[in-house]
């Protein structure tokens, strides 16, 4: 493939809020096509929107991407440093007669709201309210010369600079063609005369783009072969494909994305838990398992395949996988994924999150990384079967790498309540502080010698060493556990149980 026939894709969010799932899921979509294709993935940041906009917002945006894997070979540019591309496309616009000067006020047709109805996020009703504002267009249209030149004058007594808006045709029909969609038409009588450049507002000196008209000429200049985005734009499509025609260029091959919804089929909101990128990764999914996740929200890959690692997602994505059908944000599912990563990476892959885990809770110790290493890999190794998030390493599993634990209370009441058990725990440590070789069979010979010569079951023994020695009623195998701590913080552990054993059975 030559350099120019390259698909070229972008990612485009709004620093109006954090990097949602779903946004998310459209970065991602954008990202495996131009790497399967060997194309280029550009980062461009849509804030025009003064009013909506937290410039704070960009990094978080950026850091969610770099969690999730992602990289982009442009920018990010910001259309807020490109103003004067849209004012120059809106003039040519003026100059070839597909758009006029409109002097009404902005609220008072459709399309020239500056609540942009177009870039709310969710909503049905916004669907609603703005098909009754449609069809009836403004006088400004067909002014003719007198008119316009009164307008203009009553304008500059009162300071003010008419909107551009575009002049859709009255008959006819525009259409567009999606890669996921299929051919879709509407009719022109039913999209409004839309604003291309805003009135200032007050305290705005200067007209600003809406969005259709930054979309449109960013994508032509940046020379973008497929717009891959929510299926929530396909109703701003038609009138970009008015504009790409009134600035004479062929439009993109645009590839529509099925919404994420949650559990109740209501597009994913707050209610359905947390709809931030930053929020899963705070949380502890590893973020291939995440990517892995998303990925399949909407996409397939044909075959019932699931569990796809980030090479065999690159290898297998195509928008021929795309469905038309919304997807399901379902927690349950995101959570099995994350337990098969956890448990399916190689052990040298996951160590670094779970190095990272232990820093952050402030247990890690530095010769995990150097002389214990090996110890660190097999102790993980024995752990992760159990685990479902990252702080399951430093919570549940903290006795492994800490001695600063506790006793789970539901494991003391259930494992330590048997009477005979302080002098059967005061033994076993004694029998375990003077066992010479430190092995798996030898530690179960001793446990098992003692319950016999004392005629209880070994399982009240392993229970309650379980709770003394990582404080939990769940952990891998007792006596694998008990050579991965080690002789002497198993005995310390043991002796040191014991007044809390004691306490126990006798409440
Ligand atoms: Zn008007």
């Amino acid at each position: 493939m030559s350099t120019a026939s390259k698909p070229r894709v972008r990612f485009a969010p709004s620093p109006t809020g954090y990097l949602h799932v779903g946004g998310a899921r459209t970065a991602i979509f954008n990202w495996l096509f131009a790497r399967h294709e060997g194309g280029i993935f550009i980062l461009r940041i849509e804030d025009t929107d003064v009013e909506r906009n937290r410039p704070e917002l960009v990094d978080g945006i950026l850091d969610s991407l770099r969690w999730l894997g992602i990289d982009w070979d442009e920018g990010p540019i910001f259309q807020s440093q490109r103003l004067e591309m849209y004012r120059a496309a809106a003039e040519k616009l003026l100059a070839n007669g597909f758009a006029y000067l409109c002097y009404c006020a902005p609220e008072k047709y459709a399309g020239g709201d500056h609540a942009e109805v177009e870039e709310v996020e969710e909503g049905e009703e916004v669907e609603e309210k703005k098909s009754l504002l449609k069809k009836q267009r403004c006088g400004c249209r067909n002014l003719d010369a007198a008119g316009r030149a009164a307008a203009e004058k009553q304008a500059a007594s009162q300071g003010f600079q008419p909107a551009v808006r575009f002049r859709v045709p009255e008959a006819g029909t525009t259409a567009f063609d999606d890669a996921v969609f299929g051919r879709r038409e509407v009719q022109n009588a039913e999209i409004e005369d839309f604003v291309l450049l805003r009135s200032p507002k007050p305290g705005q000196t200067a007209r600003l783009p809406t969005y259709h008209l930054a979309c449109v000429v960013d994508d032509m200049e940046m020379r973008i072969t497929h717009v891959i985005r929510g299926a929530d734009h396909l109703s701003n499509t038609p009138k970009q494909a008015l504009i790409y025609g009134g600035l004479g260029a062929a439009p993109p091959i645009f590839a529509h994305v099925p919404l994420i919804l949650g559990p109740d089929k209501t597009r994913m909101s707050k209610r359905h838990g947390a709809t931030s990128v930053g929020s899963y990764s705070e949380e502890g999914f590893l973020p291939e398992a995440f990517r892995n996740f998303l990925t399949l929200l909407g996409w397939s890959p044909g075959d019932d395949a699931q569990f796809l690692r980030t090479a065999e997602l690159l290898e297998r994505f195509s928008l021929a996988g795309v469905s038309r059908t919304n997807a399901i944000f379902d927690r349950p599912k995101l959570e099995w994924f994350n337990t098969q990563y956890l448990q399916k990476l190689p052990v040298e892959e996951l160590a670094p999150y779970v190095a990272a885990e232990l820093k952050r809770a402030k247990i890690w110790r530095e010769e995990w990384a150097g002389a214990a290493r090996a110890w660190f890999l097999r102790t993980i190794d024995l752990i992760r079967l159990r685990t479902r998030l990252l702080p399951d390493f430093s919570a549940a599993a903290r006795g492994f790498f800490s001695d600063d634990f506790s006793y789970d209370p539901a494991a003391m009441e259930k494992f330590w309540k048997d009477a005979k058990l302080p002098a059967l725990m005061a033994k076993l440590a004694e029998s375990y502080a003077a066992l010479a070789e430190w092995n798996h069979d030898a530690c179960d010979k001793v446990l098992r010698d003692l319950a016999a010569s004392e005629g209880v079951k070994a399982g009240l023994l392993i229970n309650a060493t379980r709770v003394a020695i990582l404080g939990q009623a769940v952990a891998p195998p007792l006596f694998d556990s008990m050579l991965a701590i080690g002789k002497e913080r198993v005995v310390a552990r043991l002796r040191q149980a014991l007044p809390a054993i004691s306490a126990k059975t006798t409440s």
